[in-house]
């Protein structure tokens, strides 16, 4: 790869999760941009994950919002600005100010929340501003606030490496947050004696590394957590002294937790694990000193998310671990900037810089921002602001850089929403997701590596994200569309700022007066007053900053035992287990969970622009236990029809020990952009926690049935296809084109003439074999020497079989070779390779295959050292270790 030597490495943060690692970029002359960890960077010390490495890949402008659109027609940006400002204003004239709404996203930047927030709340005067946070951390926020006294995180990930046990709890780290998970595996290999628990109805990556796995009954959480806070309690291995002197609320929690269970085994056995399991989980955390508890989306997605948090905290708090290295309940956020938001107040319950609408905090807010107009009470968190949507009471919503249709749950009822709501406006930097179908007005905005401002990790970091390119076409900056539409609305006078770093020093300086009166951990006040320059080449900062930090810093919160609530005392607050509302039926009797893939990232804008990280699950997978499988007369890679009482969606199946019987789970990153019937939300029925206001998303009931295919074909192509009148199709980005998998009702010679159709009107050569029985095709079509589109095609094809059809498309491998490989269904040279297994080496299962079987791999070590895998950010090992495992089961059986 040819490099820059003027061009220096740009230091940014990467676009995805809340590990919030830093990058380094350098753009190169043939537009193309190198991407490195940062090394200097506190969250990931110089590593990523295949997400993080693969950004690069993801810059391309195929698929890119280029101009404002109204009414799908371009225009220019000033009449695509006044449009929005006349019909948001005019609807507030004729409706009031609830009558509109801001759909905000965990992908702003901190300045692009904070504008957005002060435009709704300060100036239009309604709370009607949240954010797809809201579907991700809400609980967290609820749980902090309620036993912290605010939404504050107190740990550091230092403490990973200064713990003596970590449990994750709904967490499938290894995965969805991969720098962590490397993270603790390298401390563990420091310190043996460290442990590890997960607590996961599934079994998943991270259990490769677990000493113990709960595999508890999905939504019991609370119920673990308050036999914990019992049993520590019964056999006098709290710390009471800490209870009582920082502490209200231990009693009552205890008291509430005595009330679940009479004995451990009756516990065990509500929980669906071994006693012996159970008090192994009990001896390890009350015998350890310093205990790191992690948790994410398996405890926040949840009808009792708020509760589960606290039953968390109430054991850490009556162990007194919390504040202190190695020991303390640690919310680890899934968006990269979900804190930057919750701290400016992108969630509907609250003002910004962690106030509330109590009347001396909306003075304070109402001075600093010289407005007579500012909310007085919160506004409709997400579900039900859609909801307000479909009755119409809403009547014009703004939705920023996040895509609903697909993200939240019952999407068929929130496009049904869309579709009828008088004014949808929508800036992103895509033209085509589910949500932009029913926008009136697109607005072009940047993407990462064109945008600058910051953004703040899990353990409370702002980082920059910095401009590396130019945008293309005509788009802007978030923060810029937000303030010119303000002004056109008549606020100028609020929202005239020439640069992002006029708006973090408002900022900054807000939460210095916020601190100042409610005496809260969020603080920015020692960058209130930064240069533009000194914002340029801000360092990573960890709040709170009362001073310019010059080194990366580790604190904890809380250390010193006081809160920040009134009376500086932690909230242990009394909950019991409630079981999800959605409850099973004879109609709909197997529960179905969600979650991400290794390699994707929420609804696959970006990743799913990438050849390498799409190799690695290509169609969404619907995983199933051998007991439901047979029962359902599924096996793997049959297809199923999923149905709830909300919508239904149809998957290629696997048969999986890693769910229990009765139990499901599919990823949540297929859309209708990319393929037919993928998309999980379609199932979901919006039920939430009643404090946070978060969907339960994980808990689904669901029938199913298999789908009978009369013809299967695995499509290849340049250019993307038209797909109607498919009962299955999924779309994967490959090298220099597209993959279709395809299933249908229609006859295997029916299909052939409908892709034959399909096929490019240009072509210099066309070659097509044919059974005699008209079972099975197989086509190619080439133009300069150079395939274009080919496919294979049968009654009952086994697309694992094929997966190599993808490298037909490589001009660089002789194409007499191709051809041979696909008339003959026989994969030559490079297209041996198999399914990709590590996305950053680009080995596959084929290579593995031959180095466990013929080359004598024993272990993963070998493995990596044979074929490289492995040996790049490290998501994959897990996988490596199964595969090993599993050649070993079949050796000892055979
Ligand atoms: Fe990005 Fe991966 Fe780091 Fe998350 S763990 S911030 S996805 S590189």
């Amino acid at each position: 790869m040819s490099q820059n030597p003027v061009t220096p490495w740009i230091k940014t943060t990467c676009a995805y999760c809340g590990v919030g690692c830093g990058i380094e970029a350098k753009p190169q002359r043939n537009g193309s941009v190198l991407v490195r960890g940062d090394d200097s960077h506190p969250a990931n010390l110089g590593k990523l994950c295949s997400k993080g490495l693969a950004l690069g890949e993801t810059l391309v402008e195929a698929g890119r919002l280029r101009y404002p659109l109204v009414n799908k027609q371009r225009v220019s940006w000033d009449s695509a600005l006044t449009t929005v400002a006349q019909r948001f204003s005019e609807t507030i004239e004729k409706h009031g100010p609830d009558s509109v709404a801001f759909y905000l996203s965990g992908q702003l930047l901190t300045e692009d929340y904070y504008v957005a927030n002060k435009l709704m709340k300060g100036f239009i005067g309604s709370s009607n501003v949240d954010t797809n946070s809201r579907l991700c951390m809400s609980s967290s926020v609820a749980g902090h606030q309620r036993a912290f006294g605010s939404d504050s995180v107190p740990a550091c990930y230092q403490d990973i490496e200064a713990a003596q046990l970590i449990v994750l709890v709904g967490s499938n780290l290894a995965w969805c947050h991969p720098i962590l998970f490397q993270r603790i595996k390298a401390a563990r290999a420091q310190n043996p004696k460290c442990k590890l628990v997960v607590i996961d109805p599934r079994v998943t990556a991270s259990c490769s590394e677990a000493d113990l796995h709960l595999d508890l009954d999905p939504g019991k959480d609370v119920l673990l957590f308050n036999s914990l806070l019992k049993y520590l309690a019964n056999n006098h291995l709290v710390d009471q002294d800490y209870i009582d002197t920082h502490t209200d609320g231990f009693d009552a929690a205890l008291q509430s937790a005595d009330s679940e269970s009479k004995s451990i085994e009756e516990c065990a056995e509500r929980l669906g694990i071994t006693t012996a399991k159970l008090e192994q989980f009990y001896r390890l955390f009350s015998q350890t000193e310093k205990v790191l508890t992690l948790y994410s989306q398996g405890v926040n997605q949840s009808s009792q998310g708020t509760d589960k948090v606290n039953s968390i905290i109430n054991c850490h708090l009556a162990t007194g671990k919390v504040g202190k290295p190695g020991s303390n309940p640690f919310s680890i956020t899934g968006q990269p900037n979900a804190m930057g938001g919750r701290e400016v107040g992108g969630l509907a319950h609250t003002l910004t810089s962690h106030l509330g609408f109590n009347e001396p905090s909306r003075q304070l807010v109402a001075d600093y921002w010289q407005t007579d107009n500012l909310a007085c009470k919160p506004g409709l968190k997400a579900v039900d602001m859609f909801d307000a949507i479909a009755s119409g009471k809403i009547k014009a919503v703004w939705i920023m850089a996040t895509n609903p249709a697909v993200s939240l749950p019952g999407s068929n009822k929130i496009k049904a929403a869309l579709a009828q709501c008088p004014l949808v406006v929508v800036s992103d930097c895509v033209s085509e997701t589910d949500t932009q179908a029913f926008a009136h007005v697109q607005l072009p905005a940047q993407g990462w590596s064109e945008k600058s401002g910051t953004v703040t990790n899990s353990e409370r970091r702002i980082s920059r994200q910095r401009r590396i390119t130019v945008s293309p076409g005509e788009a802007r900056a978030d923060w810029w569309i937000i303030c010119e539409i303000a002004k056109r609305m008549g606020f100028a006078r609020g929202f005239n700022y020439r640069h992002e770093a006029q708006i973090f020093r408002e900022y900054a300086q807000l939460t210095r007066k916020a601190h100042e009166l409610t005496k809260h951990s969020l603080n920015l006040s020692g960058l209130a007053e930064l240069s533009d320059t000194e914002y340029h080449n801000m360092t990573p900062q960890q709040w709170p900053v009362t001073a310019k930090q010059t080194m990366p810093t580790h604190q904890h919160l809380f250390g010193d035992g006081k809160f920040d609530t009134p009376n500086q005392r932690a909230q242990l607050i009394p909950v019991t287990y409630q079981p999800s509302p959605q409850t099973l039926t004879s109609q709909y009797p197997l529960r179905l969970n969600n979650g991400r893939n290794r390699d994707q990232w929420h609804t696959m804008t970006r990743t799913g622009l990438s050849p390498r990280l799409s190799s690695h699950q290509a169609e969404p997978v619907l995983q199933i236990s051998p007991v439901d499988a047979a029962h359902y007369q599924l096996k793997d890679n049959d297809i199923a029809q999923i149905s709830s009482l909300a919508g239904s969606a149809i998957m290629r199946v696997l048969v999986s020990n890693s769910v229990k019987p009765g139990d499901l789970f599919a990823p949540i990153h297929w859309s209708g952009s990319n393929s037919y019937g993928g998309k999980i939300s379609t199932l979901g029925q919006g039920i939430t926690d009643p404090i946070s206001g978060q969907p339960e998303m994980k808990s689904t009931p669901v029938n199913l049935k298999r789908y009978q295919a009369n013809s299967q074909a695995l499509v290849v192509c340049r250019r993307e296809l038209p797909m109607q009148g498919l009962n299955y199709w999924v779309k994967q980005t490959v090298k220099d084109g597209f993959c279709y998998f395809i299933a249908s009702d229609h006859s295997a010679a029916d299909l052939n003439r409908q892709l034959q159709q399909l096929s490019p009107t240009r072509q210099t050569m066309r070659i097509s074999t044919e059974q005699s029985d008209q079972s099975g095709y197989r086509f190619a079509a080439s133009d300069a020497n150079r395939i274009e589109f080919a496919y294979t095609l049968s009654a009952n094809l086994n697309f694992k079989q094929y997966t190599w059809l993808e490298g037909l498309l490589n001009a660089d491998t002789d194409q007499t070779a191709l051809l041979i490989s696909l008339l003959s269904a026989s994969p030559q040279g490079e297209l041996s390779k198999g399914k990709i297994i590590c996305a950053c080496k680009q080995v596959g299962e084929n290579q593995l295959s031959c180095a466990i079987r013929e080359q004598g791999a024993k272990d993963v070590a070998s493995l990596t050292s044979l074929t490289q895998a492995g040996s790049g950010c490290g998501s994959c090992i897990p996988e490596l270790a199964e595969m090993l495992e599993t050649y070993r089961l079949e050796d000892t059986m055979s």
